[in-house]
């Protein structure tokens, strides 16, 4: 993906229409098109990368800002009960636009929404052996 065929960089140029909600030097926030949710919307980086295990690590900062504003203003002012954050990378994750972005979902007391996974009983073992990969050196 380059930024001359990527949808959110041309949103960020400008060359097609978002609601935009919020914006700085670093970063775009613009409603979801689809929304899950009453005020579901997304915060990207404007300058492209893939998805965010490819971003600028500063970018990722700026966008978490971002998204901890846009929770709070969806708790203020919107009357939402929680905010689900959530940023899917690559295909296998569920992303489906390839430019990074963190979802902003308000969630209010019986919205059906569902967690996104099932949580699974797996023997201490298996977390040892993932977390020793998963470690610093
Ligand atoms: P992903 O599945 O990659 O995590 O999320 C992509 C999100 O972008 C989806 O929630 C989808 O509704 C949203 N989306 C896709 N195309 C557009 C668009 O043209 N404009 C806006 N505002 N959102 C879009
Ligand atoms: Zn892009």
């Amino acid at each position: 993906m380059t930024e001359a065929d990527c949808l959110f960089c041309s949103i960020v140029a400008g060359e097609n229409p978002a609601t935009v909600i919020r914006e700085d030097d670093r970063t775009l926030a613009f409603m979801d098109i689809n929304p899950a949710t009453r005020g579901h919307c997304l915060v990207i980086p404007k300058r492209h990368s893939d998805d965010l295990t490819l971003s600028d690590p500063e970018d990722i900062a700026a966008c978490s800002i971002a998204a901890q504003e846009l929770a709070q203003r969806a708790i203020s002012k919107l009357g939402a009960d929680g905010v689900a954050l959530i940023s899917f990378a690559k295909p296998a994750a569920g992303q489906t636009v390839f430019h990074t972005h963190l979802h902003v979902i308000p969630r209010y007391e019986g919205d059906g929404l569902k967690q996104p996974w099932i949580p699974n009983n797996v023997d201490a073992a298996e977390i040892e052996s993932s977390a020793k990969e998963m470690s610093n050196d």
